[in-house]
């Protein structure tokens, strides 16, 4: 791996996660602009209490699954809450997204079946379609006539699924979701999203893609993750209809077969969603932060990927010149990863910025002006 140029080194944070970090070993005071902490939650006050009460009310943990002994009344509150925040019947919970989708495939489909499934799907999608035994169609990134002729291929099976990111990370844009309902509806197919880059702060009310597209009741099936907007500390779920929900706790594996979320972390979520669901002002605070950093890097010469979405890859192309680029940004006190081959395409390198709700627009212009240096310094801008 250290051949191939691809190993990953982690920086070691010595403060809570947030917009103004310390890292291990001096480094005070550095501007974070590559947590999913889209809302600024993980280390609010509020969440961080509800989690202090949760583990003295419930304990460390549950020492088991959520069928011998693991249902405490917080996972159930905390999955009705999860439905009603997405306007679906009910939810259930797993240690992570990840476990979500290499749950749900496999429960839902039969070989009479038939799954199709974005190029670009996050890895969880990936590995959860390659556990189940259903025909596999892979249509290309976002192509509406590629899909529909993957979804005619398909009408012999049974049943079909369309399954999308419904943000993209790596590129910061957003599914079609209103063409992708369109087709499923003509070709009889139900739609499943990925919204770990969506729950929180897309769509008027923080819903996902599916509210800021228009087609909440068009979406059967929503896998999330409480590990990024919505306080920061793990957990996923999946909320649809409850017949797929009572048939995902007697088949999905990583529920059937691993530990109940601890106290600590429903309480961190539970609190997050109550804070979204009092009011959507912390759901819109980030359209205009998101907006502000992309016309200043495009005005400043940067060719910045995706749309409307505060994941925002500034496109380099060489992988060499996005990692040192990456480490002369942290040399002026701004941390930011370069992403390239194999977690991007070849050529493709990327240095990707996540804005959050509560980096203030002093940090954000900072941010600005340290990639304006640092681009002409090493030749990325003239
Ligand atoms: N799906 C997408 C699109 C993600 O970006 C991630 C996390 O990186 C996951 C699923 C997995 O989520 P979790 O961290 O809750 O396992």
């Amino acid at each position: 791996i250290r051949g191939a140029g691809t190993w990953k080194s982690e920086r070691v944070i010595a403060s809570r996660q947030g917009p103004h970090l310390r890292l291990a070993g001096g480094g005070a005071g550095i501007l974070n602009f590559c947590a999913n902490n889209y809302l600024g939650l993980s280390s609010h006050p509020e969440v961080i209490r509800a989690a202090v009460e949760a583990l003295e009310k419930f304990g460390a943990g549950l020492s088991s699954v959520r069928f011998i002994c693991g249902t405490q009344s917080i996972h159930k509150d905390l999955e009705e809450k999860i439905a009603r925040f997405h306007q679906r019947e009910d939810a259930i919970l797993y240690a992570s997204c990840f476990d979500a989708n290499a749950g749900i495939f496999e429960a839902l489909l039969t070989p009479e079946d038939a799954v199709l499934s974005d190029e670009l799907n996050h890895a969880s999608i990936i590995d959860g379609i390659r556990l189940c035994k259903a025909n596999k169609y892979r249509y290309k990134h976002m192509d509406m006539q590629d899909l529909e002729a993957k979804l005619q291929d398909a009408q012999k099976h049974r049943l079909r699924l369309v399954a999308t990111d419904g943000a993209f990370s790596m590129d910061g844009d957003i599914a079609p979701l209103r063409e992708i309902c369109q087709l499923a509806q003509k070709y009889d197919a139900l739609v499943f999203i990925d919204e770990c880059h969506a729950t929180g702060f897309l769509g008027p009310n923080g819903r996902g893609t599916d509210e800021l597209l228009g087609v909440m009741d068009k979406v059967t099936i929503i896998n999330s993750t409480l590990g990024k907007a919505l306080g920061g500390a793990a957990g996923g779920y999946t909320t649809g209809p409850k017949p797929l929900i009572d048939l995902l706790r007697q088949r999905s594996r990583p529920y059937l077969f691993s530990n109940s979320l601890p106290p600590a972390v429903v309480g961190c979520a539970s609190k997050a969603l109550d804070l979204l669901m009092e009011n959507n002002a912390i759901a819109q605070s980030m359209a205009a932060k998101t907006q502000r950093f992309r016309s200043k890097m495009t005005a400043a010469g940067f060719t910045i990927s995706g749309k409307d979405h505060p994941i925002c890859p500034v496109m380099l192309g060489d992988a060499r010149l996005a990692a040192v680029m990456a480490e002369d940004m942290l040399n002026r006190g701004i941390y930011v990863i370069g992403f390239s081959y194999p977690v991007v395409p070849k050529g493709k390198a990327r240095i990707r910025v996540q804005i959050s709700a509560v980096h203030s627009d002093e940090d954000i212009d900072r941010c600005v002006e340290a990639f304006t240096e640092v681009g002409r310094k090493h030749g990325a801008l003239p």
